[in-house]
């Protein structure tokens, strides 16, 4: 354990078997100052940034049935929604109302509606001049194989449409193993990192998720960072790294497996770990919409240097059962009372 500490603190890369030795730690006091040490190298100043945005869902529909949402409904259910365009327009204009930069655009894989529909979408989005962060890999999969084209042919016509970069989301664990069983109808981890490398190639900047605590091994965890790691190694892509816990209420896993939320222990460790090994990604976000204000706050001092996003408005994890809610003014409250400079950010961090 000295070995890696050391290692840490002189800014030298850690190994996937470093990883895995440092997670076994309970020394949680540790494993913070460790992340610590490398969130002062990358961001030596005080500041903490967050971005004004809003979640918006353009579809619940959705073929996947993963068993861990609780967000979706079944084509065959018939209780499903489709946005209209007056209604994207009225939640883009709040969001601009509240100081808001950007849309982070997400929705189920709706079963058949053509790129031309999505196409539409974002151009009428780009019409009322705010930045689209929308369309995570299983979304930009599943128009590839509805429409017969490449994933590199449907990423170029979004882009020539209006997309401004890529969220990190149906990431999970990139573990096809892990896949297979909790969503075996979304795309592999193969696809989901062959998705975020052609983006980044088109110019396209992403982020990268991680949902754990739930059936994963850490030795899947450690894949999934390994993954990503390598991918930027290779690109530069990515801006941030965003873990957070699976929220098992209302979903088909919780039903069918004993499987407990994430302790804050367990986040902050996962959190420290995820700065510690991620030596070439920028930001890491805190989740205060699944830890809540409170965790969230500690998370500054676990590695975390971005408090995400005012989401002023949130689907998924509230269809969880989870529904934190905060304010650009609590943000600011939370992060200063920690002894740092809250500050608002673009997507691509550049600050307001
Ligand atoms: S996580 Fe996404 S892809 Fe999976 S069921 Fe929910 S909406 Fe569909």
């Amino acid at each position: 354990m000295s070995f890696i500490t050391e290692k840490v603190l002189s800014g030298e890369r850690i190994s996937g078997e470093e990883f895995l030795q440092l997670a076994q730690t309970k020394d949680i006091h540790t494993l913070g100052f460790l992340a610590d040490s490398v969130r002062k190298r990358l961001h030596p100043d005080k500041t903490v940034t967050y971005v004004i945005d809003r979640n918006i869902n353009y579809t619940d529909i959705c073929i996947s049935a993963c068993k861990f949402c609780a967000f979706f409904k079944a084509p065959e259910d018939g209780t499903g929604t489709l946005l209209t365009h007056d209604e994207l327009e009225v939640k883009i204009r709040e969001t601009k109302e509240l100081g808001g930069t950007q849309i982070l655009l997400q929705g189920g894989l709706h079963p058949d509606k053509p790129l031309e529909f999505y196409e539409d979408m974002l151009r009428f989005m780009k019409g009322l001049g705010i930045h689209v962060h929308g369309f995570s890999p299983p979304e930009v999969c599943h128009f590839a194989e509805l429409s017969g084209l490449s994933v590199q042919d449907v990423l170029k016509r979004l882009i020539a449409a209006g997309l401004d970069s890529i969220p990190g989301g149906g990431a999970e664990i990139l573990s096809d193993r892990v896949r297979q069983s909790l969503a075996p109808r979304k795309c592999s981890a193969d696809e989901w990192i062959d998705v975020m490398r052609q983006a980044h190639e088109l110019g396209l900047r992403t982020t990268a998720t991680m949902m754990f605590g739930h059936i994963e091994t850490m030795e899947e965890r450690l894949e999934h960072l390994q993954r990503v790691r390598d991918l930027q190694d290779n690109t530069g892509g990515f801006t941030a790294f965003i873990p957070w816990p699976f929220q098992p209420d209302n979903t088909a896993l919780a039903l069918g497996a004993d499987i407990q939320k994430e302790t804050a222990f367990g986040y902050l460790k996962m959190l420290a770990l995820s700065r510690i090994f991620l030596d070439n990604v920028d930001n890491i976000q805190a989740s205060w919409v699944t830890q809540g204000p409170k965790v969230a706050q500690l998370s500054l001092f676990f590695g975390a240097n971005d408090f995400g996003s005012t989401m002023i408005e949130e689907n998924v994890v509230a269809a969880a059962g989870v529904h934190f809610r905060l304010s650009e003014q609590e943000i600011k409250r939370l992060v200063s009372d920690a002894g740092f400079e809250p500050r608002q950010r673009l997507m691509d961090y550049t600050i307001v």
